[in-house]
């Protein structure tokens, strides 16, 4: 597709580039932010998975600037905001870039100490795997893209704040919904009008982080821990004996009866008779068409001497034996 048909075919496309912005997701966040104001009272925000910058561009050109030119900006009242992403990213005013990959769990430090030990009173997170066009496949590696997001967001988003992710819709949506209604009392799924109807992303919008009680943000960063380790992922430690209290999950599993009932494992001597021996009872009710019942059959002519050829049986496609 030339650029001027795709000027014409893609609204978004053109007006991104006639207002300045690197990309044309720019448009998604502005109009998540139309409908949930999610930038009301931000004062340090993180843009994960970032590059090329359009969505730090929307937060610079709503948090930072106005500051900026404000009362506030003299104060040193100036908003924070920590970008990161795997690609080099061209600098934008009042964004700090950190270059990394959002699933090592260092990565949280990182920010941490970019907002000089504070918490963030918002994430954002954009970040997509390179698609493979097999849905089941790219919706589970998204999710665990925002896996990472969310372990980020445990580290630095303080109480009471928002976090915003892309997500790919498909059968494990509402599963990704509970996960995240762990820790936000209010989640919505939105999909931005710039966000193609064709496409299957749309986006978490979580508001109000409020981990359960006793959560330790320890526990999760323990998944990721390992990933950024020299030897990489082998290392990573699925099992769940660190987990303690509250984040300790146990499977109800019940054992029905008690030791007086028989052990479905043990022989059992049989039953002794009047006459002394033991008759086996047939069963109540046979099966009325059995696979074998064509070898029945063939078994019950040949030993009334019809002469059947049971060798053949097993060549026989239509035997079931
Ligand atoms: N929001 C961006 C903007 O408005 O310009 C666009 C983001 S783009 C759709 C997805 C980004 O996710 C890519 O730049 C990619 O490098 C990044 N990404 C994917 N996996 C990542 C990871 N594990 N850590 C950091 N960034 C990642």
């Amino acid at each position: 597709m030339g650029k001027a048909s795709k000027d014409k075919r893609d609204i978004y496309y053109r007006k991104a580039k006639e207002e300045g912005w690197r990309a044309r997701s720019a448009f998604k966040l502005m109009q998540i932010d139309q409908e949930f104001n999610i930038f009301h009272g931000v004062k340090r925000a993180v843009d994960l998975c970032a590059a090329p910058g359009s969505w730090s561009q929307v937060l610079s050109r709503n948090l930072y600037l106005p500051a900026k030119l404000s009362s506030d900006g003299k104060d040193g009242g100036l908003p924070l905001i920590v970008a990161i992403d795997l690609q080099p990213m061209a600098p934008i005013e009042g964004v700090i870039q950190v270059q990394g990959d959002i699933t090592n769990a260092r990565t949280a430090e990182v920010v941490i100490r970019h907002f000089d030990g504070c918490k963030a009173d918002l994430v954002v997170c954009d970040g997509a795997p390179d698609v493979t066009g097999l849905h089941d496949m790219d919706e589970f590696v998204q999710s665990q893209l925002i896996l990472a997001a969310l372990t980020i967001v445990t580290h630095v988003l303080k109480v009471g704040g928002k976090f915003v992710a892309k997500i790919f819709r498909g059968k494990d949506t509402s599963l990704l919904y509970c996960q995240l209604k762990l820790f936000f009392s209010q989640v919505t799924f939105a999909k931005p009008k710039s966000s193609r109807n064709s496409s299957i992303e749309a986006f978490a919008v979580c508001e109000n982080y409020s981990p359960p009680e006793g959560f330790k943000e320890k526990d999760l960063y323990h998944l990721l821990e390992k990933v950024g380790t020299p030897s990489g992922a082998d290392d990573l430690d699925c099992r769940s004996g660190w987990l303690e209290g509250p984040n300790k999950v146990y499977i109800p599993f019940l054992a029905c009866g008690d030791l007086s009932g028989y052990d479905s494992d043990r022989s059992y001597p049989l039953p002794s008779t009047e006459g002394g021996t033991y008759q086996s009872l047939d069963p109540v009710q046979p099966p009325i068409a059995p696979p074998y019942k064509t070898a029945l059959e063939m078994k019950k002519a040949s030993s009334h001497g019809a002469g059947t050829d049971t060798s053949k049986l097993s060549l026989d496609p239509q035997t079931t034996l």
